[in-house]
């Protein structure tokens, strides 16, 4: 087979400040910059699902012909000129080829969880825009983030399709390797696999989707046990996706699917999976820290450790949505008169470039960061001593992105009493160590890290970690989804495990 490949990656929060524009794929901003054509290839050693897929098809004789890869960092919604642009792309490689018949099948990298101005379903409007070029005979196979919204359209208009199994993400090139099994069986047995989904009837806040913890853990852990038990011949294939609890549309929420030859044995380990993740709801439930009393906890338990011990700053996590510049954890940590610690990333281009501007020793005063659409932040304005100065390229050596090139431009370190701002000029989430080393912290010898993540961080941070919490400081990512002003949610969903009814 010769197959059609493509990524177009985006998580939407409905709610956020910033959208999406063609700049912000074509950065990648927490992705890889975009590529076309042959440059796709220079994705082959990096943890994206159509590098995974890549691999597994070449090993088997069979080849690829990469459209376009483009992500881009979560944001609100993706403008309508990305959006055609990028999907026009894609559709237009699916004409010409087909036009020639110079290809077999379609491999698509998608996210699950894009919401563009005018497309509530991007993946879903996508795929049938694709299904109106191709018909119903193609092969068409996707794989998706675990925080995808999945909806109807896209289960209907692939032929198969698989989520992640981990979050932090450390299985994205694994994902894209079995939906290239799968495509590689449904070729081998000329016939489409059964599919059964169910909905999950509640929103799910992110901060309960690490499968580092229970009861995603054992979820997961029962989705493999099932796969293992049905017979090879079934073909089962599980896929659980929590969701996106930030974009406002009928199908966000979770969803849980499965593919197989047997019908029978689908229909019994949806449900099985369906029923462990129901009962009890909850298990689902998070605590949130406030910002001060986090605080002085760290201190306390600081006293007598010899590791950090980690706040999340959830709520302005950009790999959620947010702009990485609220001041309330800073603040917090200058009210309690906390030594030894560090925030990152903040991302305020005009401070790292008062601090370049400045040099190293400088001592500036500045408005440093706060985001205009939260009511509750504000610029934090003070001075501010320029320890270090860096040019904010470095590689991520952590277990999700390991060997990725990064580029967050000018930053600096930044030291007010006994904390230490890691500042940036490009927003990023604070997922790896390195993002602290780059303007000379070593976070492992820190007392306390306030890290703008949900989750990511863990995967690098976890193994150092005194102690982790995860604080609501005030931030564009709303981290309970019972508190957000939905409008246009499935009547009858829960906002929360347990929570009130939309
Ligand atoms: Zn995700």
């Amino acid at each position: 087979m010769n197959i059609l490949v493509a990524g177009f990656q985006h998580e939407t929060n409905t709610f956020a400040p910033t959208m999406a524009s063609y700049e912000s794929f074509v950065r990648g901003e927490d992705f890889p910059a975009m590529v076309r054509g042959d440059a796709v290839y220079d994705l082959l050693n990096v943890n994206v699902p159509i590098s995974g897929f890549i691999h597994h098809v070449r090993a088997h004789g069979h080849t690829v012909t990469p459209v376009i890869w483009a992500g881009a960092g979560a944001s609100a919604h993706v403008t309508t000129d990305a959006y055609e642009r990028i999907a026009g792309e894609i559709v237009e490689a699916v004409k010409v080829g087909h036009a020639a018949a110079s290809y077999d099948a379609i491999y698509l990298d998608l996210h699950g969880a894009m919401v563009a101005q005018h497309v509530d379903d991007g993946e879903g409007e996508l795929l049938a825009r694709i299904r109106a070029v191709v018909g119903p005979e193609m092969r068409i196979v996707v794989s998706l983030d675990l925080h995808a919204n999945v909806t109807e359209q896209m289960l209907t208009l692939a032929d198969a399709t698989v989520a992640y199994r981990t979050y932090p993400h450390v299985d994205m090139a694994d994902t894209g390797r079995r939906a290239a099994e799968l495509l590689l069986e449904i070729e081998r047995l000329g016939t489409r696999p059964y599919r059964v989904a169910r909905r999950v009837p509640f929103l799910i806040p992110v901060n309960s989707m690490s499968t580092m913890m229970q009861p995603t853990q054992g979820v997961y852990g029962l989705l493999e046990v099932l796969e293992q038990a049905a017979a090879p011949s079934a073909g089962l294939s599980l896929s659980f996706a929590p969701g996106f609890p930030a974009a406002d549309f009928p199908e966000c929420g979770p969803v849980v699917w499965g593919h197989g030859f047997d019908r029978g044995s689908v229909e019994r380990a949806v449900e099985a999976l369906l029923a462990r993740i129901c009962e009890p709801e909850a298990q689902w439930a998070v605590s949130f820290e406030a910002p001060d009393v986090a605080v002085r906890h760290a201190m306390t338990v600081a006293q007598t450790a010899t590791r950090p011990v980690i706040l999340a700053d959830t709520q302005d996590n950009p790999g959620v949505g947010g702009d990485g510049n609220t001041m309330g954890m800073l603040r917090a940590l200058l009210a309690a008169g906390a030594e030894d610690a560090a925030i990152g990333i903040v991302c305020d281009p005009a401070a790292a470039a008062a601090a370049h501007h400045a040099g190293v020793g400088a001592k500036i005063e500045i408005a440093l960061g706060g985001c205009p659409q939260v009511a509750d932040d504000a610029p934090l304005r003070a001075t501010f001593e320029v320890e270090a100065l860096s040019d904010g390229k470095f590689v991520y050596g952590g277990p999700m992105m390991h060997g990725k090139a990064a580029d967050m431009g000018p930053m600096a370190r930044l030291r007010i009493d006994g904390v230490l701002v890691a500042v940036s000029s490009a927003k990023a989430q604070l997922l790896d160590r390195n993002m602290y080393r780059v303007v000379g912290i070593e976070p492992d010898r820190m007392k306390i890290l306030v890290n703008k993540s949900s989750v990511h961080f863990r995967a690098d941070f976890a193994p150092i970690a005194e102690e982790i919490l995860v604080v609501r400081a005030p931030g564009p990512f709303i981290a309970d989804p019972a508190e957000l002003p939905w409008q246009h949610l499935q009547p009858g969903m829960r906002l929360s495990p347990n929570g009130p009814t939309f």
